[in-house]
């Protein structure tokens, strides 16, 4: 018997009947749809191994199934039905994937390979485009077009998967997008992540510009989840200017509810901080910052800011990076300055564009 008893998706292009995309789905899931077309259940579990422990790259690798079974796979079913469009190998070794959904919109996901650690971290997007229009992010530059499903959220992970046949090991939810206003899909991506994937809650952190009301919902989901915070100024006049989000939801609310957070899960949260030359970097926004989150338990990650196009922008000097995070010390012990990625590529935070321009 054919398997065609699984709702098939529809080609938003073509208009023609997809082939059933079985990235994504849960165990319980791939054991309606193996049941639905008349074959034993333990194949379900084949099935999870071959899409989440050990990506195969088609059913053909999956040598422990029957042949029968792997042509009827063929001719009913794919992997995923997401599609690399465009990819590019920065000199660091970062990869910037452009993926295409069958509705033909397109979003950028992000591999980044360190030389001295074994973590290999994706950078995941949630959005196509956003809302939100932070003045220094390319992403919010584009027209923000539609929220991504869990499963497309997940399939990010998979095709990476597929394509080096390497297991991601950390994730970031830091691509296009903003997380918590797609907060339903994306926790349940995060759920999918954790059980399917087997990527600890630990190795998992989501950043967000400042939703208030859903940082308070997301302390509920697992108190091993990271949550980072995009801050970038340390008063509300400034930030205002920075990121449109500050007008509704303020500062002191913001930071009332990571104290909330950390109060909940007993974890430090990341405060996340672009520093950008002459605007937000001096000596005098250092000392504001240790004064506002003087009572949060955090740890926080100063960001060099990334050129993006259309902005005026510049990175500070190595010096006025070292002078700000000598204050910024006097707060916390634990400062990072996040290392330049995948520049070279437009991979770096903040240069997420996620068009079809220029690709052949
Ligand atoms: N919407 C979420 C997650 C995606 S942005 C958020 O804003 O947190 C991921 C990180 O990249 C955020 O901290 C964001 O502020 C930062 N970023 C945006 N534009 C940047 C730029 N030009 N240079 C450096 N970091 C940037
Ligand atoms: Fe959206 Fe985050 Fe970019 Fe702001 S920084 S525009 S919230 S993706």
């Amino acid at each position: 018997m054919a398997l065609t008893a699984y709702p098939r998706e529809m080609d938003g292009i073509s208009g023609s009947l997809l082939k059933t995309a079985l990235s994504g789905m849960t165990l319980a899931e791939l054991e309606e749809f193996i049941v639905n077309n008349n074959e034993p259940k333990f194949r379900a579990r084949q099935l999870h191994y071959w899409l989440y422990r050990r990506p195969a790259v088609n059913f053909d690798d999956m040598s422990n199934l029957s042949k029968d079974f792997r042509a009827k796979l063929n001719e009913t079913a794919v992997i995923t039905n997401t599609k690399i469009r465009q990819k590019l190998l920065g000199k660091d070794g970062t990869i910037k994937y452009l993926l295409e959904y069958p509705d033909g919109n397109v979003v950028e996901t992000v591999l980044m390979r360190y030389e001295k650690r074994p973590n290999l971290t994706a950078c995941l997007s949630t959005q196509i485009g956003c809302k939100i229009g932070c003045v220094f992010c390319a992403t919010g530059k584009n027209k923000f077009i539609r929220d991504l499903t869990a499963r497309e959220i997940v399939d990010q992970i998979i095709i990476i998967q597929k394509d080096t046949g390497q297991t991601i090991t950390n994730l970031v939810f830091m691509g296009q997008g903003e997380p918590l206003l797609n907060y339903d899909e994306t926790v349940k991506a995060i759920k999918i992540i954790n059980t399917e994937l087997e990527i600890g809650m630990r190795r998992i952190t989501v950043s967000t510009c400042g939703i208030v009301p859903n940082i308070y919902r997301l302390s509920g989901v697992n108190r091993q989840l990271n949550l980072a915070l995009s801050l970038h100024a340390p008063e509300h006049e400034l930030r205002k200017r920075l990121m449109p989000i500050e007008n509704k939801y303020p500062l002191d609310e913001v930071i009332k509810a990571l104290k909330e957070f950390v109060k909940k899960t007993k974890r430090r949260v990341t405060i996340e901080y672009i520093l950008i030359d002459g605007i937000n970097d001096g000596i005098e926004h250092a000392k504001k910052l240790n004064g506002l989150l003087k009572d949060l338990k955090y740890n926080i990650n100063l960001i060099p800011y990334n050129p993006v196009e259309g902005c005026e922008f510049k990175k500070p000097s190595g010096e006025r990076v070292s002078k700000f995070k000598e204050i910024v010390e006097m707060g916390t012990k634990k400062v990072t300055v996040r290392l330049e990625r995948g520049t070279d590529i437009s991979a770096g935070c903040g240069q997420l564009a996620g068009t079809l321009e220029n690709v052949k």
